[in-house]
């Protein structure tokens, strides 16, 4: 993985919405990312056979997410009260959960695991934003233990709050796995100037696009098909380029209820993204 930007796929076994293995191989796409998998598959057995079809598709896995049941992006009220290490009900069982997938990372090789965190809340003097503050450095922790950096998904937060956040969190293996279309569905902020902001903390990317919703923040923008929403991936490809950012361009598509279409999509996704990266050599 030595050239710039290597394509890749949002990917998913048992869990998430990812498409399956064998579809980002039938794409020729030479990395994923992995959603974990459920709680029974993440033994080392299960480890050792995932990481045996993966040398026999030439793909390399580059970040494992955590993703838990229970969770629920139905509209951004439910987001904030179900996803991520935010809620405090479910909270502890997560944060073990999240070091297991960390120690099932390992077993795979794989030295970087990341998650939604949730709706960090705004007000940093917050009892809440203080226990966030705290589990994130356990979860940190438990990942420098295991030789792996951490990775926040972008979106729930506007790019001065991920700064101060990150700051707070004082982890030097913490960094950002950049979604930009979740600036625009969420209604966080324009994902350019959010990626110029945060960019020395970028170090995984999403290649997702969608289009604002009528009223930013309150309620969903539309995840649609990389090229037709408004990120603009020659700007953003630009902007990645100018940030020193050369890892993977991992295309997500988050509609596994519908896979033919999805697989059209991620195709197409990779035609376009093989485009610009020629013309931005
Ligand atoms: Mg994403």
């Amino acid at each position: 993985m030595s050239a710039r930007w290597p394509i890749g796929v949002f990917a998913s076994l048992d869990a998430g919405l990812g498409v399956k293995l064998e579809v980002a191989h039938e794409l020729g796409v030479p990395t994923i990312q992995l959603h974990a998998p459920s709680q029974g598959v993440r033994t080392r057995e299960q480890a050792e056979q995932f990481l045996m079809r993966l040398a026999g598709m030439g793909i390399t896995l580059t970040a494992v997410f955590g993703g838990f049941e229970g969770e629920s992006y139905a509209d951004i009220p439910t987001t904030a009260k179900t996803v991520g290490l935010v809620p405090p009900e479910t909270r502890a069982a997560r944060t073990k959960e999240m070091k297991e997938i960390s120690d099932f990372a390992k077993l795979l090789g794989c030295p970087v695991v990341a998650l939604h965190l949730g709706f960090i809340p705004h007000d940093a003097a917050a009892g809440l934003y203080k226990e966030v503050v705290a589990v994130t450095r356990e979860i940190c922790d438990h990942c420098r233990g295991n030789g792996q950096n951490l990775h926040l998904e972008t979106g729930q937060e506007t790019a001065d709050d991920l700064l101060q956040f990150i700051s707070d969190v004082r982890r030097d293996n913490l960094f950002i796995n950049f979604d930009p279309a979740n600036m625009i569905l969420y209604g966080t902020g324009n994902p350019i100037q959010a990626l110029w902001k945060v960019g020395p903390y970028v170090r995984s990317i999403h290649c997702k696009d969608a289009r604002w919703g009528a009223n930013p923040g309150k309620e969903w923008g539309q995840e649609v098909a990389l090229g037709e929403g408004d990120v603009g991936f020659e700007t953003y490809l630009r902007t990645l380029a100018a940030i020193g950012y050369s890892g993977p361009l991992t295309i997500e598509r988050e509609i596994p209820q519908d896979p033919v279409r999805q697989k059209a999509e991620v195709g197409h996704a990779v035609g376009l993204l093989e485009e610009l990266k020629a013309k931005l050599v």
